[in-house]
């Protein structure tokens, strides 16, 4: 007889897998660029590869714990008390810190979806229910669905402005509207990934939400506009109570002294790196422009991204892609998201998507 295997929460097992973007494969010796993850395809800055150097010759040690010195440039920049940040191993983390910190089994979190694939997994995980609510036509949130979706058992409504992965943002007084009629016992997260890349004037903005409401917490990261995604950090600006629980349910240590170094570093470059930022949404806007040239539909995008609702012929596009040795990320029979990257990269898929329609 076998011995019988470890049992495992029926919640772990029927996870849904977190597909992480493909690399690109190079066909025959021509380069490979993958538009798969929504990273920034700059290095890092000298200076910030610089801090890294002398950062590394400390990593025996184990970090700063409560990675006081980030968290009090985050506090300065953003003119907030302390007590206010949380961080985290990525904005990811930090999400998942706030799960825990509000959600068990019986429990609700009410999210858009399609958007970021980690909300129902981290969600399952703890033991809570997911309650997504399906997009509007035009690939932003329908926030009146999702407040319609709100019951007693909803401990947490996730929003995601700019959206992964349709690029759609929030407006102000939709937010507004929002966050004055659900129970102020909700907390609602602003899944703000891609603030930086935002230029609509109409678009939200988490963080003045966050002053004005105790129940709103603000997520942000290092990954996306600041180019750190390969070191993990990011953080929340909540409610004191709530920045204090997201602290509690942290893994220790779990935002390396490199990563606490170079956010610093961004910080302080951040005028610069905010130039680079300012590249890539002229290169959105450029391939936004001459998609829609093509006769492609597709939503207005406030993100380091372009979304096309390919519907059951995504993947099939996303293989046209590979051929050129683009990789993009397809979403089962939704669409496909493909990253704002290099010039080169990005005319590549422009004629990908212009052999596609002519087809
Ligand atoms: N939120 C959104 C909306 C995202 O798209 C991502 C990255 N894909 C994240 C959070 C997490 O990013 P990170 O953990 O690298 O901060």
């Amino acid at each position: 007889t076998t011995p019988a295997a470890p049992k495992l929460r029926d919640a772990v097992s029927a996870l849904p897998a977190y597909v992480p973007g493909r690399p690109a494969v190079a066909p025959d010796g021509r380069p490979a660029y993958k538009l798969s993850s929504n990273e920034n395809p700059y290095p890092p800055l000298a200076s910030v590869q610089e801090v890294l150097r002398e950062a590394v010759g400390s990593v025996n040690r184990y970090p700063d714990m409560s990675a006081a010195a980030l968290v009090r440039e985050i506090a300065a920049f953003h003119a907030v008390p302390v007590e206010c940040v949380a961080t985290g191993t990525g904005s990811v983390g930090v999400l998942q810190q706030v799960v825990q910190a509000t959600c068990g089994p019986g429990d609700e979190v009410v999210f858009a979806w399609r958007s970021f694939e980690a909300y129902p997994i981290v969600v399952q995980i703890s033991g809570a229910s997911a309650v997504p609510v399906p997009l509007a036509a035009d690939e932003g949130h329908d926030l009146d669905a999702m407040l319609a979706a709100v019951t007693p058992r909803t401990r947490l409504v996730l929003l995601c402005t700019p959206n992964n992965p349709t690029g759609t943002t929030i407006a102000t007084n939709a937010l507004a509207r929002f966050l004055a009629a659900v129970p102020s016992d909700v907390l609602v997260v602003v899944d703000e990934a891609y603030t930086e890349f935002v230029r609509d004037a109409d678009a939200a903005d988490g963080v003045a939400a966050f002053r004005e409401h105790a129940n709103v917490a603000v997520l942000r990261t290092f990954s996306k506009a600041y180019g750190l995604a390969g070191l993990r950090v990011g953080y929340a600006l909540a409610a004191p109570p709530v920045a204090a629980a997201l602290r509690a349910t942290a893994v220790p240590f779990g935002v390396s002294g490199l990563a606490q170094a170079a956010a610093i570093a961004s910080l302080a470059a951040r005028d610069e790196l905010l130039e680079r930022v300012e590249a890539l949404v002229a290169e959105r806007e450029r391939v936004t422009a001459a998609l829609r040239r093509q006769g492609w539909t597709l939503p207005d995008s406030s993100a380091n991204f372009v979304w096309l609702r390919l519907g059951d012929r995504s993947a099939e596009f996303a293989a046209a892609c590979d051929a050129v040795g683009v990789s993009v990320r397809p979403y089962g029979a939704d669409g496909v998201r493909v990253t704002i990257g290099e010039r080169e990269a990005n005319d590549l898929f422009v004629q990908v998507a212009e052999a596609w329609l002519s087809r």
